[in-house]
């Protein structure tokens, strides 16, 4: 382990910053704002990524490690005890001066800190307590702060760190107790489990304390939320969804994040992935995510063991109609709201004015475009007032044949990766939610329907 002693703050903010990136707790994205190359203040070199605030509000963060040395030897991680890479760490006093100097200079909203385990769990969590009370203490930062606990750490340490963190996360890392011993021998479910559970009953206990008393200390205000990487072990999608719904119904976690694997080091126990980490995978798998957390979907609906994994070629909800056909067409005057959220191309957003709007005259096509429904997706699956709007037939291939954009058809043997944003695809439903408009919308007969259905689109059904 290489460990410089006399570097300076932005030769450690460099390695650190770098050192954070593969935590996707809090979204990464650079800001490109130049300093004036006299010291602190370049926003690219330093890591800053945006999260999202409980209103929706995007807010900056300054995301470092506290230290990159580690004694656990975690199998996919960079930092991992035997890998021969230049450490180095903070101390309490840096992280909080430089967290105030890019907030006073408007950098920032926030810090998130995360930290490889140097020495114990309990030593690193002190001085992770430490720089947290520094900031709120000393500096009176009042901005938001995401700390991690370090798994093995002691239960008075957690507590200490919850009622000075915004939010906390504990990453459980590997969706199953197998994968965590084959790559992450240092680690068990029991250490990563018991500190989320006491945050969770903590915040519980809060809850009802500020109840009574307004002015109580918060306790972890913004709740906390885990990390599972993608790809290193070899769960299928269902393994995945299904952990990530008893994560949710469990430990009331804000949110799941999944990290599709990069393949940093080399091991043998690691997979090989020739086309990149499994981006696409990912992708689907937030998607599913959403579904289950504001669509009312469960995890045994979207898949089961006979069907393990998610289409690539199609978003989980598409993916869910089309084997649901017998749901189908939904009478759009007449169905119910949580009927309406299952149907392609209608969000939680246009569901609610769905039917708000019905309730002054009956709803058409004209109507729907206007409400924010995406017909291209919806126009197989609803009826207004009994009648489609285009001839088609309830019929899985055809709807599929149709539904896929000339521009996602690939050749059924090669299935590429590619880096979508979180909206893409089932998107079409989220959009108008997020855009609070008519994004995504298109108004156009699929082409496929124009032409007489002529162009058979290569499947790759259940890949
Ligand atoms: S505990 Fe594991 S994942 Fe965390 S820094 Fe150390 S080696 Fe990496």
């Amino acid at each position: 382990m290489v460990i410089q002693e006399s570097m300076t703050i932005m030769e450690k903010l460099e390695i650190l910053s770098d050192a954070a990136k593969y935590d996707v707790a809090c979204t990464s994205s650079g800001v490109d704002r130049q300093g004036d190359g006299k010291g602190i203040g370049n926003s690219i070199a330093a890591g800053i990524c945006h999260s999202f605030a409980g209103d929706g509000r995007c807010i900056s963060l300054l995301k470092i490690l506290y230290t990159n040395e580690c004694v656990f030897d975690c199998k996919y991680c960079v930092n991992r005890a035997s890998n021969d890479v230049v450490r180095a760490s903070f101390t309490p006093e840096e992280v909080s001066r430089l967290t105030i100097e890019f907030y006073r200079r408007n950098y920032i909203e926030g810090l998130f800190l995360s930290s490889g385990v140097k020495g114990s769990p309990d030593e690193t969590m002190e001085e992770l307590c430490r720089t947290v009370e520094l900031l709120r203490g000393q500096y009176h930062f009042q901005g938001y702060i995401h700390l991690k606990a370090i798994p093995g750490a002691s239960p008075e340490l957690v507590e200490r760190a919850g009622y000075l963190a915004d939010r906390m996360s504990v990453n459980l890392e590997l969706p199953t107790a197998e994968g965590l011993k084959k790559l992450a021998p240092h680690k068990t479910r029991k250490t990563i489990l018991r500190p989320m559970k006491q945050i969770q009953l903590r915040h519980g206990e809060n809850k009802q304390e500020l109840a009574i008393y307004r002015h109580a200390p918060k306790f972890v205000p913004a709740g906390q939320s885990t990390q599972m990487i993608i790809g290193a072990t070899g769960e299928s999608d269902y393994e995945i969804v299904s952990v990530a719904e008893s994560l949710y119904q469990q430990f009331s976690l804000k949110r799941v994040f999944y990290s599709a694997f990069v393949a940093v080091n080399e091991d043998k126990d690691l997979p090989m992935l020739p086309g990149g980490p499994p981006l696409l995978r990912e992708h689907r798998l937030y998607q599913a995510d959403w579904l289950l957390r504001f669509y009312g979907f469960k995890a045994s609906e979207l898949l089961s063991e006979k069907h393990p994994n998610f289409n690539l070629l199609l978003d989980p909800k598409c993916d869910w109609a089309l084997s649901h056909l017998e749901y189908y067409p939904v009478e759009i005057n007449t169905a119910d709201y949580y009927l309406l959220l299952r149907v392609p191309g209608i969000g939680d957003k246009s569901a609610k004015r769905i039917v708000r709007a019905r309730r002054q005259h009956s709803l058409d096509f004209h109507d729907l475009r206007k409400i924010g429904v995406v017909l291209k997706r919806a126009l197989y699956f609803i009826t207004c007032n009994g009648k489609m709007m285009y001839p088609t037939k309830l019929d899985e291939d055809y709807i599929l044949r149709n539904m896929l954009d000339p521009k996602e058809k690939q050749p059924a043997e090669e299935i590429t990766y590619r880096q979508l944003s979180l909206f893409d695809d089932q998107s079409t439903d989220m959009q108008p939610m997020l855009t609070g408009g008519m994004a995504g919308m298109s108004s156009g007969m699929p082409a496929g329907i124009a032409a007489g259905m002529t162009t058979a689109a290569p499947m790759r059904r259940r890949a």
